[in-house]
């Protein structure tokens, strides 16, 4: 059987669909599994996968998101490409008192991700509809 890459385009209109009917959406797995129902539903048998998902929801869509991490012993050194969106990552640089500059960690040019000398990894996404980030923030510190 053939199969068909789903444009940006047609991408783009589902993820806000999805998004908006959701709200929250607390994996990016589950989030890719409404959006390849959702395209699927036209009898084609759309591919996607979840990596494609979340950078056009973060780059074009600007989706907020929540990431979870885990702290790993590899260096975060030689990491150039942010591990969530695939931007640039620039160098955090510190400035001792004796003037010399220090490299502390990276941080991305374009989403919140950074991370200290150890490479922090993407372990959990939450995707966020328009003004629910603000909503479930605005919960959590009425509650506490
Ligand atoms: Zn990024």
């Amino acid at each position: 059987m053939s199969y068909k890459i789903p444009d940006n385009k047609l991408l783009s209109f589902i993820i806000k669909k999805v998004i908006k009917e959701k709200k929250v959406i607390k994996s990016q797995k589950n989030f890719l599994n409404y959006v390849l129902e959702e395209l699927r539903s036209s009898g084609i048998d759309y591919r996607l996968d979840g990596k494609r998902l979340r950078k056009i929801a973060i780059n074009d869509l600007k989706l907020k998101v929540d990431i979870e991490y885990r702290e790993s012993n590899e260096e975060s050194k030689d990491l150039k490409i942010c591990p969530v969106c695939g931007n640039k990552l620039m160098d955090i640089k510190n400035l001792t008192l004796d003037g010399k500059t220090v490299f502390t960690g990276k941080k991305c040019t374009k989403c919140s991700y950074w991370t200290g000398l150890k490479k922090r990894i993407p372990k959990k996404y939450t995707f966020y509809g328009d003004g629910e980030y603000d909503k479930q923030k605005k919960r959590k510190y009425d509650s506490s």
